[in-house]
């Protein structure tokens, strides 16, 4: 059966910059669009430090970046879209701002899934990128945010009183995993899945070689499940 019908929706996607949602989880956003799905997706950052460029502002950079993601967004089909607009590198030194804004996103949102951050990737020593901190923070605020906080009534109080119940998603599926325990099938839309990855200019990810550079990765997960291309994520059930 294809791994793609256990992911119940709405789902919500939190992730730390533009891109990271493209390169880790475009193909299966872009699938679950396609089966009806509804999806909806939470920067907490605009990556506004992402560039070697000293000439470049916080504020120029944001604007750039905020609108490769509506372009890479709109490739998967997302509509719902929302920028949380904390300092990018910041978010290891935003834990409480940040633990409220995703409960309430997950209150306001009400998904039975969340796809983000593994915070405990693994080895780290085999992908820097993965204990990058701010990676590593969304994840860990997203998994007490989830399991811990939106779903008790004295987390934040006020949400009640603005309408907002308590919540408790189900289950959540954690990118950028050095232990990934599921996979789904991206052969069928590699093409809209590199048409949104490629939207992300001002880092580079559109130049000559990086479509195959992210295709190997994608092989790389399809051989460990039998497919030619996929995405992989560890499973984290609510307790
Ligand atoms: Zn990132």
């Amino acid at each position: 059966m294809d791994s793609l019908v256990h992911i119940p929706d709405p789902v919500l996607v939190v992730c730390a910059h533009e891109d990271d949602i493209e390169i880790h989880a475009g193909g299966t956003i872009a699938r679950l669009v396609q089966a009806g799905k509804q999806v909806s997706c939470v920067l907490a950052t605009s990556g506004n430090r992402g560039t070697g460029d000293p000439a470049k502002t916080m504020e120029e950079l944001a604007a750039t970046r905020e609108a490769e993601q509506r372009e890479a967004s709109a490739a998967l089909g997302v509509e719902d879209l929302t920028f949380l607009r904390f300092d990018d590198g910041d978010l290891l030194y935003e834990g409480r701002r940040l633990r409220e804004a995703l409960i309430r996103c997950i209150r306001a949102n009400r998904p039975r899934a969340i796809i983000t951050h593994d915070p405990f990737p693994g080895n780290g020593s085999e992908d820097a990128c993965s204990i990058y901190p701010d990676h590593v923070t969304v994840g860990y605020t997203a998994f007490q945010a989830a399991f811990v906080c939106a779903p008790g009534p004295l987390f934040h109080p006020e949400h009640l009183a603005e309408g907002l119940d308590p919540w408790k998603p189900e289950v959540l599926y954690c990118i950028m995993s050095s232990r990934p325990d599921f996979f789904v099938d991206i052969a069928p839309v590699w093409p809209q899945k590199w048409g949104a990855i490629r939207q992300h200019r001002s880092q580079g990810r559109h130049v000559l070689g990086m479509e195959q550079f992210f295709r190997n990765i994608a092989r790389e997960l399809g051989g460990r499940a039998g497919l030619e291309l996929a995405e992989g994520f560890r499973v984290l059930l609510a307790t």
